[in-house]
């Protein structure tokens, strides 16, 4: 056929958008939703079916979705600003019309009351009752018009928190002596003033620059300090009223705590499940990352003879000073090994064996930017299409500039076919340099591997409706499937596998290097994780107290007592806390406990063999295919054939088991 006939296959989402035309397709979007709930609403009683009442209200959701998160995810990607901003804002717009939907007691007394005929539609009408009564609607009228109150105060809040540390400008200013032991190519990047000195903002590069490399610790401790300080007067008291007001809002609701509020709906389920789990992490972690610290102070000890003590603001540069002398090796050595096409291939390649799946590329259909990519992702067993998956990895000017996977549109049955899920994977790895391909350090690998996991856990769910397919799954089973392929970086084979010079890329990475590199991801980890721990214990005890909270002592006892270091006084660590004003209020503990999920699985695949495919499918089908389908505790135990236990991260951390504390906490 001449080539003018050819017709492009279909693109799976829309690419290519003029000005005007998101905002328009957005307020499209939530008329035809409103239109289609009001007719569920007008319907008589008699009427009502299961079909046009419960699973229609899955269909008008789902449908809305699809339509904004491809918007949406035009704010993130988009290179025309004008239209990207379109983009940004209808994030804000749906979630204020979803929050809407949810608190519409009309839709609840329609919804409420109908009889699911399957076991499916039992857990879906489930999910959906309880997320209405989380808004409140089980209460009477005056009284739900006291909840929204305050949580709109609450809103406000937790806004402004987060407001004042983005607009934070706090600025240090050293002399070049101070910073000695900076790398150049930071110093390079600081503002010089009139007189010569440099002027260092608090933000993660700067901060980091100072506190992994300047050997004098008077200019670390400097830094530590105000790092820790941003916006100690105004958000120290955000928060505390933040607490106050949860407590008041969780007791409305008919629960005793903010965090037993926050935990119904979750696999923790209450307080006394996260609480036994943390406590269990206590002493193990404590004793190994007491070991680290001893090993950290002899090196502190070589520079200074008389320490006694590893200071807070010693740690990140001590960990540095350990990793060189004993993991020497060259980060961008390694690099050279991991150009992207070839870790892309690798990972495709692993992907493909352990879930039965292929990754065409579809050329020819429109993007948003020429370097994106797209693959159809297909059984091999009979070439279905399972889903599609974008590749956008590179930074660009006005891009979001972290990593993340965005669901496009969501898998799900409909008009009697299975709706295949899109996602997008967006990065800003290091793009290619000159003549050189882009080349992947090993944070990068593992973000990668990460992200994948979210992008399979979305692209092969079977679940019939949208609003529970993919990752639509309890807030703390999320970051599972993703911390579980993570591991898979870190495997010597894998590792090997995925590598290849890219000058030569038969040339696979040293055995030797490969090891070094490996070993050296074990350095810190006690202290890493004893941080998470000392942050999710604050958490709770912010949200399980009875009355008003003074959040800089609770966080200076629980640090020094998880952590064994005397925190810094006079600083106020809690005013930059974000994620207890971000959403992840009596939810920090969820890293830890998704994390050791994840190592429960890796286990089994490790004992069976990390490119099972029969563990694989087993793992694909029992739960990445299932969605909110069931409880992820209920999913896990299926896989696992036994309860998850906290032995998987202590054998991670190789602290040696106590026997008190085995089984499961
Ligand atoms: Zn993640």
């Amino acid at each position: 056929m001449p080539p003018e006939f050819q017709t492009s296959p279909p693109a799976p989402i829309r690419a290519q958008y003029s000005p005007g035309e998101i905002p328009r397709l957005s307020a499209q979007a939530e008329q035809a939703a409103n239109t289609l709930l009001n007719v569920i609403v007008a319907l008589p009683v008699q009427d009502r079916t299961v079909d046009n009442t419960l699973l229609a209200f899955d269909r008008i959701m789902t449908d809305y979705s699809d339509t904004t998160q491809q918007l949406i995810l035009m704010g993130y990607v988009y290179p025309d600003p004008e239209v990207a901003a379109e983009g940004m804002a209808v994030e804000a717009s749906s979630q204020i019309f979803i929050n809407g939907v949810n608190t519409r007691r009309d839709l609840y007394d329609a919804i409420k009351g109908q009889e699911p005929r399957t076991p499916g539609e039992a857990r879906f009408y489930e999910v959906t009752i309880r997320k209405f009564e989380h808004n409140g609607l089980h209460l009477s009228d005056d009284r739900l018009a006291t909840v929204r109150a305050m949580r709109a105060t609450l809103s406000s809040l937790e806004s402004q928190f987060s407001s004042n540390l983005n607009n934070d400008n706090t600025l240090l200013e050293f002399t070049d002596e101070e910073l000695d032991g900076v790398p150049p190519s930071s110093m390079a990047a600081f503002t010089r003033t009139a007189q010569g000195t440099c002027l260092i903002t608090t933000k993660y590069p700067d901060y980091l620059a100072v506190m992994m490399n300047a050997d004098i610790s008077g200019s670390r401790k400097r830094m530590y300090a105000a790092y820790n300080n941003r916006q100690a007067e105004v958000n120290t008291a955000l928060l505390e009223q933040a607490i106050e007001l949860r407590r008041q809002v969780a007791k409305e609701l008919g629960y005793s705590t903010w965090a037993d509020f926050q935990l119904d709906g979750r696999m923790a389920k209450n307080t006394g499940a996260v609480m036994a789990f943390l406590t269990s992490l206590k002493e193990p972690l404590k004793e190994k990352t007491q070991a680290e610290l001893a090993e950290l102070l002899l090196i502190k000890k070589e520079r200074d003879p008389d320490a006694t003590a590893v200071d807070p603001w010693d740690v990140a540069w001590l960990l540095e000073r350990q990793k060189k002398e004993q993991y020497a090796y060259n980060e961008e050595e390694v690099r050279e090994y991991f150009p992207v096409d070839r870790v892309q291939k690798g990972l495709f390649g692993i992907c493909g064996t352990l879930f039965d799946i292929g990754f065409d590329e579809v050329k020819d259909v429109p993007v948003w930017s020429p370097e994106v990519r797209l693959f159809r992702v297909r059984n091999k067993s009979d070439n279905a299409t399972v889903g599609y998956l974008y590749l956008d990895l590179y930074p660009r000017d006005g891009k979001y500039g972290h990593f993340c996977a965005s669901p496009v549109t969501n898998g799900r049955q409909k008009n009697g076919t299975y709706n295949p899920p899109v996602l997008a994977i967006i990065g800003n790895f290091h793009a290619p340099d000159g003549d050189k391909p882009a080349l992947l350090t090993m944070e990068e690998i593992e973000t990668l591997f990460h992200e994948t996991g979210h992008a399979m856990h979305v692209l092969l769910t079977t679940v019939p409706y949208g609003t529970q397919s993919g990752f639509n799954v309890e807030w703390d089973f999320v970051e599972t499937p993703s911390q579980t392929l993570e591991e898979w970086a870190w495997d010597p084979q894998v590792l090997e596998s995925i590598s290849g010079h890219y000058t030569d890329t038969f040339r696979k990475i040293p055995v030797e290097l490969r090891d070094r590199v490996i070993a050296s991801r074990n350095i810190g980890n006690g202290y890493y994780y004893s941080r998470q721990l000392a942050n999710a214990m604050v958490d709770m005890q912010f949200h399980t107290t009875a009355g008003p909270v003074n959040v800089t002592d609770a966080d200076y006892r629980t640090y020094e007592e998880i952590m064994g270091i005397r925190p810094l006084a006079g600083t106020h660590p809690m005013a930059s806390f974000g994620h207890l004003m971000g959403g992840y209020d009596a939810g920090y503990y969820g890293y830890l406990w998704s994390k050791v999920y994840a190592l429960n699985i890796v286990d089994a695949f490790k004992r069976t063999g990390m490119t099972s495919r029969d563990l694989g499918m087993k793992f694909r089908q029992e739960i990445l295919a299932r969605g909110n389908m069931e409880d992820g505790s209920v999913l896990l135990k299926k896989f696992l054939g036994k309860e998850p236990g906290v032995e998987a991260l202590y054998e991670r951390l190789g602290i040696k088991i106590p026997q008190a504390s085995a089984g499961t906490w």
